[in-house]
């Protein structure tokens, strides 16, 4: 359920740290209303991509696409208010607060800017029955297990009404039928219209959720296509049996 338009492109986009290119010469595309799969081995890039688009770290060459609106010189708040919403690789709930306020707090946020009928509690309670989550809604976030607190980072990163949503490593450190539940949350939040760009260590997750898949590897985009054509890519097989 895709259609034509790009909603983010990336043209040419290098990032430096000191000596080190963390990503070099990068371009690519999302179309509205797709799941791109990124992946590559650990050092790859893949969390300093995510990064640049959610304007945590700023771009040395290239730009950044939105809706066709420049990202790149935009601050990182002013980035997640045009509707980019970001879940990170080591989850950031508040851990004295409950899981009912993690979610409220992004809430709120969100309906000073945009107030709507509904109170702060429904749309929050939405959101956590959506991840699973309602019925521990009064829990302590920092009591939850992993599983449960990768689900409340998808919450918070929900929380925002995202266009576009960035997901880092949501399924590392889960194991098993774990992986398969995130995988399943993933989807769903995918079928209600969200455009996602899914970074994975774990192969499956991205077999089984993308149907176009882009490769980094040294900070390079080595391989670009679907599933089959990239796990048949003799470049990619070797950075994999060599990782
Ligand atoms: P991945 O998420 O694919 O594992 P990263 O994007 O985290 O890769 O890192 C890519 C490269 O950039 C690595 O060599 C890493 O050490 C370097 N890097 C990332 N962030 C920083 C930073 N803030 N300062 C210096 N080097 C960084
Ligand atoms: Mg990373």
């Amino acid at each position: 359920r895709t259609d034509e338009a790009p909603l983010l492109v990336l043209r040419h986009v290098t990032r430096r740290f000191g000596g080190v290119t963390a990503l070099n010469d990068i371009s690519f595309e999302v179309r509205s209303g797709e799941l791109l799969g990124v992946i590559g081995p650990n050092g790859a890039g893949k969390s300093t991509l995510l990064s640049l688009i959610s304007g945590a770290q700023r771009v040395s060459e290239g730009e950044i696409l939105f809706a066709g609106q420049r990202l790149d010189r935009l601050p990182a708040h002013a980035i997640a208010r045009l509707g980019i919403g970001r879940a990170h690789q080591i989850p950031r709930p508040f851990g004295r607060m409950t899981v009912l306020q993690n979610v409220l707090i992004p809430v709120h946020a969100r309906k000073n800017e945009a107030p709507g009928r509904r109170s702060l509690s429904d749309d929050a309670e939405e959101i956590l029955r959506l991840c699973g989550l309602l019925d521990r809604k009064d829990r302590q976030a920092g009591s939850l297990t992993l599983l449960d607190l990768k689900r409340l980072e998808l919450a918070r990163a929900l929380a925002l009404k995202p266009r576009l949503l960035l997901l880092d490593e949501v399924a590392a450190g889960l194991v098993g039928q774990e992986i398969e539940e995130i995988t399943r949350l993933i989807a769903s939040i995918h079928a209600r219209g969200v455009t996602i760009l899914l970074v994975e260590h774990v192969q499956a997750v991205v077999r089984s959720l993308a149907r176009r898949v882009i490769v980094l590897d040294w900070g390079r985009k080595i391989a670009e296509g679907t599933p089959d054509e990239i796990a048949r890519h003799p470049e990619v097989i070797a950075v994999y049996l060599g990782s």
